[in-house]
């Protein structure tokens, strides 16, 4: 059995996510959920909130660890001696991008193998921007996210409706 990584941005984890972790971490000894801390990129959600938010939404799960990360994915793979990268497969768009990452990320390490687990028909519309998008404007995600993340979201799009 294997120990494997599960990269994401998880802006926020969404039940399509958790069913990905809850699956994959069926299938290997340890998994690590690694939320990416990009500079680059802006964020609706810190990185300590989504890391807070994975943990509790996993803490059922003896071998699953929710870590953060920046930089390369095959190097942060490399620290955690894993040998398995965990990615989710929605629909036909997702396969330009996520072949690409495989490709390249088995080209900078051979010995790394990326799985992809399919979506359950249930999630494979959902994505952290279409729930964004919803809560944004004031739309009901319950059903796509936990309570928790679901009154988070709202939180913060009523404070910044509030700076206007
Ligand atoms: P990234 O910015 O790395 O794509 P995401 O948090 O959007 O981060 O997604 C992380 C991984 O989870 C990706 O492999 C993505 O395809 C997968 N994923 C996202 N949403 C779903 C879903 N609803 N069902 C299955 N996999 C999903």
């Amino acid at each position: 059995m294997k120990k494997a990584v599960y990269p994401g941005s998880f802006d926020p984890a969404t039940n399509g996510h958790i069913d990905i972790i809850r699956r994959s971490a069926k299938q290997v000894e340890h998994l690590v959920v690694a939320v990416l801390n990009n500079i680059n990129k802006h964020s609706l959600l810190s990185v300590d909130e989504r890391v807070d938010l994975l943990k509790e939404l996993t803490s059922d799960l003896p071998n699953v660890t929710i870590k953060s990360f920046s930089g390369l994915l095959i190097d942060f793979v490399a620290i955690e001696k894993a040998e398995v990268i965990i990615r989710g497969f929605r629909a036909i768009s997702d396969y330009e991008h996520e072949i690409q990452m495989a490709q390249m990320n088995h080209q900078l390490d051979p010995t790394i193998e990326t799985l992809f687990l399919v979506t359950r028909n249930e999630y494979s519309f959902l994505s952290s921007s279409v729930v964004k998008e919803i809560a944004k404007f004031g739309g009901d995600v319950s059903g796509v996210v936990d309570p928790k993340t679901a009154l988070i979201l709202k939180r913060k799009y009523s404070e910044s409706e509030g700076l206007k």
